[in-house]
């Protein structure tokens, strides 16, 4: 619990260097700036595949700047970037898709992703549910779009990071010597860094050529539909205009052989002619009066009133009857007859008599043309079912239409085009919601005004190219086992050979003996190969060179280092063992002799008048004088067993083991006069002698350990010869002394 405040301060800590702009970062977001600018230029001239199918090739930028910036960075980046579909797709959902994108990637990146997969991940995980959700949400036509617009994002982001990629991978030692990048460095080993970059070669050559296929294959298409929608609307147009005018001149020669023709045989003529013409529904003809005389067909009569039935108050009737012209009515519905559309074509009937002939008419022919026969008539549209046909009247009311178009006969037509691409503008009915699909169209006016609408879905475009994307989709997949397999036996290839040369020279001892490469490798591996093993035999030859060095060196040491320990223990003027050595030997010899309950000796001499010697002579006569006695000790106690050792200044020390016949001390006396007898001669050629005095000790080893004992019993001796007149022995025999005290 205590340690709560710690952590919180030390969060706050690094909270402020988050939040505190570093100088640093001024580069990175220049950068951001930069691409997202230039992306957003790129993005503002999308490349159009299809009828309102763009690819937006801007979105590269920040996959580029995902592989060298931290999410934030790159988020801002994206929204710059994405800023121009705002206005060309008209919603902003490009924001939320593509931002997502960057901070995805980016994020990824920074864990040590390569930028395909984690973009590949991305719309495989987030970015099509997300664009499924959005459509789903916003778009009334949903079905229609939805699985084309998941396959376009996605082709599109992989097609996009490829490009991304690919241009790191050619300008990257540009880029990395103008930017600082904020991603870690991205190592991977040979096998997963050639997979990533011939699948990103792959995918980028495959999408690329297929889209690029697949646009000039949509041009093909494109150029068949419009084709299609003039052909079909001037065809069409032709084949209604020589209906109507057909009928027109059908009841213009009616009229005028009803008017050569008894009125008696009226009915007979109209029978014949409607048989002729079956697109007239019904036919009539009307006395001056306005009464009907005669119908086709008769059963039409018989519904009629026994009083008579009057057209006197219709346009036909009036309008062929007083201005005496073909009359051609407006669209209505038929009554009585079924809700068929129809118009009323009619012409006035004169008499057969010269009296009445340029005079008035005596009545009226009349046919109601069948307009739903355009069905039937329509064979070329009937046929193909890419089509559909609206044929409206003047006054935009639908005279005939698809009937998969659902509207309704003499209903007005209502429609809108599509604002967003003048050169594809797409139409959509306004049937409040049943049809809400979108429609490449032509529209054409016919001589009465009547128009016609020939329409092809945009569905049906969506679908062919909904199948190449599929395609390159299924292709893409294919090349990505193909690519995986490929670079597992690249890298097996490649790292094949280094492995093998790695082993050799690793185990190879050197000189010769390597193995030749069993494997084909590229040469450059070879000549590597080759310097390895070469550096490998100058590096050992320069080891063994070494060796001996250092054995030869070693061998010298050991040798300084005997020397010293020699040094050490001796005196280095005379060449006897020093006062440290003889303590040490001391203990043991005194050691040895208790045990065997043994006398020993200590004896200690001094140079007589030494100092005076030293005054007259000089020192280096003093040194000389030394050196001698010690050399004579030396020679008289040769034993390993005995310790002759200069105990300081002009004193020196012998232990050694006492016997019962004296022969030690007789070497002592020896020894003194051995010296006294010696003559030296000084550098003035005068004859110098020295003469020494010797205190000797002897009792049984057992009486002490410590040497300073002896010394003590020793120097009490010393002293006696020098009191009884020098250069003589004086000898001190303890034969036992238990209590040290007592001797003393
Ligand atoms: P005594 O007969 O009473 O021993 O008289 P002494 O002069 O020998 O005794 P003293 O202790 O007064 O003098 C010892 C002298 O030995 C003093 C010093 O100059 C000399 N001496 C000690 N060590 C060395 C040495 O290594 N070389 C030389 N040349 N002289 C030394
Ligand atoms: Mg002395
Ligand atoms: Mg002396």
């Amino acid at each position: 619990m205590a340690i709560a405040p710690i952590e919180i301060a030390l969060k706050l800590d690094n909270d402020d260097d988050i939040v505190k702009p570093k100088p640093s970062q001024i580069g990175p977001i220049l950068l951001a700036l930069a691409l997202g600018l230039t992306g957003a230029l790129l993005n503002s001239y999308p490349i159009e595949l299809a009828y309102n199918i763009f690819l937006v090739l801007g979105n590269l930028t920040f996959i580029i700047a995902a592989a060298y910036l931290r999410p934030a960075l790159t988020l801002l980046c994206a929204l710059i970037c994405v800023a121009p579909l705002l206005i060309i797709w008209g919603h902003p959902f490009g924001f939320l898709t593509f931002g997502c994108e960057a901070l995805f990637v980016s994020y990824l990146r920074s864990r040590g992703w390569y930028l395909p997969t984690a973009d590949f991940l991305y719309w495989l995980v987030i970015g099509m549910p997300l664009t499924a959700l959005l459509i789903e949400f916003t778009t009334t036509n949903a079905p229609e779009y939805l699985i084309f617009a998941l396959f376009k994002q996605s082709i599109n982001g992989i097609f996009y990071t490829a490009l991304a990629v690919i241009l790191i991978f050619v300008l990257g030692d540009k880029l990395n010597g103008w930017i600082k990048s904020q991603q870690p460095p991205l190592v991977k080993n040979l096998k997963q860094y050639l997979q990533y970059i011939l699948w990103v070669m792959s995918a980028f050559f495959v999408v690329g050529v297929c889209l690029f296929l697949s646009r000039s294959l949509t041009n093909i298409q494109d150029q068949q539909f419009q084709d299609k929608l003039d052909i079909s609307s001037q065809y069409v147009g032709r084949i209604i205009e020589d209906y109507v005018d057909e009928h027109k001149k059908a009841i213009a020669q009616v009229a005028d052989t009803l008017s050569v023709i008894d009125p008696t045989n009226y009915d007979d003529a109209l029978t014949k002619v409607h048989k002729i013409y079956p697109g007239f529904l019904t036919m009539l003809i009307a006395n001056q009066d306005g009464n009907l005389a005669t119908s086709s067909p008769r059963a039409l009569m018989e519904n009629l009133p026994k009083s008579g039935f009057s057209v006197v108050d219709r346009s036909y009737f009036s309008q062929a009857f007083f201005q005496q012209s073909l009359y051609v009515s407006s669209v209505f519905l038929g009554r009585g007859f079924g809700a068929d559309p129809i118009i009323a074509i009619s012409a006035p009937i004169y008499a057969n008599d010269n009296a009445n002939k340029n005079n008035k008419p005596v009545g009226i022919v009349e046919g109601s043309l069948n307009l739903n026969l355009f069905e039937q008539v329509n064979r070329y549209a009937a046929n193909d079912r890419e089509i559909d046909l609206v044929l409206t009247d003047e006054n935009d009311n639908v005279i005939y239409a698809d009937a998969d178009l659902a509207l309704a006969r003499l209903s007005k037509f209502n429609f809108s085009l599509d604002q967003a691409n003048t050169k594809h503008q797409l139409l959509t009915i306004d049937t409040y919601g049943a049809n809400k699909q979108r429609y490449l169209h032509r529209q054409s006016v016919l001589n009465n005004g009547w128009k016609i609408f020939v329409l092809i879905e945009h569905r049906q475009i969506l679908a062919l190219v909904e199948q190449q994307y599929l395609t390159i989709f299924i292709s893409l997949f294919f090349v990505f086992i193909l690519v995986i397999a490929l670079a597992n036996q690249f890298a097996r290839t490649l790292s094949r050979p280094l492995a093998f040369a790695l082993k050799e020279l690793a185990q190879g001892g050197g000189k010769s003996g390597y193995k030749t490469m069993p494997y084909v490798a590229p040469t450059d591996f070879l000549i590597l190969y080759e310097e390895l093993q070469q550096s490998k035999e100058r590096l050992l030859k320069q080891q063994f060179i070494l060796e001996d060095k250092v054995e030869t060196r070693t061998q010298a040491l050991n040798e300084a280092n005997r020397a010293l320990k020699k040094l050490v223990n001796k005196d280095s003027l005379t060449g006897l063992y020093n006062r440290r050595y003889l303590n040490n030997k001391f203990s043991e010899l005194q050691a040895i002799l208790a045990r065997n309950n043994a006398t020993m000796l200590l004896a200690m001499l001094d140079l007589d008048h030494f100092k005076k010697l030293n005054d007259e002579y000089g020192h280096l006569m003093g040194d000389r004088c030394l050196k001698y006695v010690a050399e004579v000790m030396s020679n008289k106690f040769p034993r390993r067993s005995d310790i002759v050792a200069r105990f300081g200044g002009e004193e020196f020390i012998i232990v050694a083991q006492h016997d019962e016949q004296g022969i030690m001390l007789d070497k002592l006396e020896e020894l003194r006069q051995e010296i006294a007898q010696h003559q030296f001669e000084h550098d003035t050629g005068e004859l110098i002698s020295v003469t020494i005095s010797i205190g000797v000790v002897t009792i049984n080893a057992t009486y002490s350990e410590k040497i300073t004992d002896w010394i003590t019993l020793a120097d009490e001796q010393l002293y006696q010869a020098k009191d009884n007149g020098r250069n003589q022995l004086s000898i001190n025999q303890l034969a036992h002394i238990i209590d040290k005290s007592v001797s003393s």
